[in-house]
């Protein structure tokens, strides 16, 4: 999908509210952007701070380090995490000079052929998306961003200390992309599990997803949470531990379909046409989930 992130996401309401990050637990903040209704986590700590996803372009990572230095003109940002590849979270990375960039190895791997693919997409359809929060001149913003890859990679987990405290970040396996990631501040109770969980648009399926794999890898991320565990989705508001596990049943009833339909000898097209009411989702928005995870199955003998 070309706008994949972008389905509609913001409500008049959403539009009209306050900027600028709001604390969820002791010393962990979220802002709500409104252009492709993004989440940007901060973590503050004795020797610096953590900006979790940085948004869709420089301009865009540069009003965030904006929205931190109103909290107080001596944080110092000096890391940066990506939960995952999409432009919607990596692009403002050059904003932060001053920070170390963290992601998933395949965040390392991925994100330049990303870049190029949806910096591709945007200048063959450089419109606005009032839909989706974003303007035209967001749209040239963002072709214009220099991409700023990770200078940290890791495989399973990885920490970051800031004296006082520590933000861990772990992979659990593959999902909405092969390089989410889970990012915890084990002094408090929270998760940001990037776009794993949406709460203000069903999950997205997109060209890049494992939908076969998707549920188990919640599951994983699931084990590691309290009943009270607040959960950071990358589009839409907080959410709580039976929300995310709602939603993981509805990504395994999505896979049990397309494992159906693979096993049954439904041909691609055919199962993209079939709408059926046991889906949790349209299934407009899942012919990506079918066609990927018919790759991931054998033909049926
Ligand atoms: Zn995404």
């Amino acid at each position: 999908m070309a706008r994949m992130d972008s389905e509609t996401r913001i409500t008049p309401a959403q539009q009209s509210r306050p900027a600028g990050f709001v604390e969820v637990a002791d010393r962990v903040l979220v802002a709500r952007y409104p252009e492709w209704d993004v989440n940007v986590g901060l973590v503050l700590g004795r020797d610096g701070a953590v900006v979790v996803d940085t948004r869709a372009s420089g301009p865009q990572g540069r009003r965030v380090l904006d929205d931190v230095r109103r909290l107080g003109r001596d944080i110092v940002v000096t890391h940066v995490v990506n939960t995952h590849v999409h432009f919607d979270h990596t692009f403002g990375n050059v904003a932060f000079e001053a920070a170390t960039v963290h992601a998933h190895d395949n965040v390392g791997r991925t994100l330049a052929a990303h870049a190029a693919h949806y910096k591709d997409l945007f200048r063959a359809d450089p419109g606005d998306a009032p839909e989706a929060g974003y303007t035209a001149r967001d749209v040239a913003d963002l072709l214009a961003t220099r991409i700023r890859r990770p200078d940290r990679t890791f495989g399973s987990h990885a920490t970051i200390d800031l004296g006082d405290r520590c933000v861990t970040m772990a992979w659990r396996g593959r999902g909405h992309t092969d390089g989410d990631i889970g990012v915890t501040v084990p002094d408090t109770d929270v998760l940001f599990l990037g776009d794993l969980v949406e709460e203000s648009a069903p999950p997205s399926f997109g060209e890049d997803s494992w939908p076969l794999d998707w549920a188990d890898t919640l599951s994983a991320h699931l084990v590691e949470t309290a009943d009270h565990t607040v959960v950071v989705p990358g589009h839409g508001r907080p959410v709580d531990v039976a929300f995310v596990a709602r939603q993981r049943d509805e990504v395994a009833t999505v896979a049990t379909f397309v494992r159906e339909r693979r096993d049954a000898g439904v041909a691609l097209d055919d199962a993209l046409r079939e709408a059926d009411a046991r889906l949790p989702y349209p299934v407009e928005g899942l012919a990506d989930a079918f066609r990927r995870g018919y790759a991931q199955l054998p033909r049926p003998s």
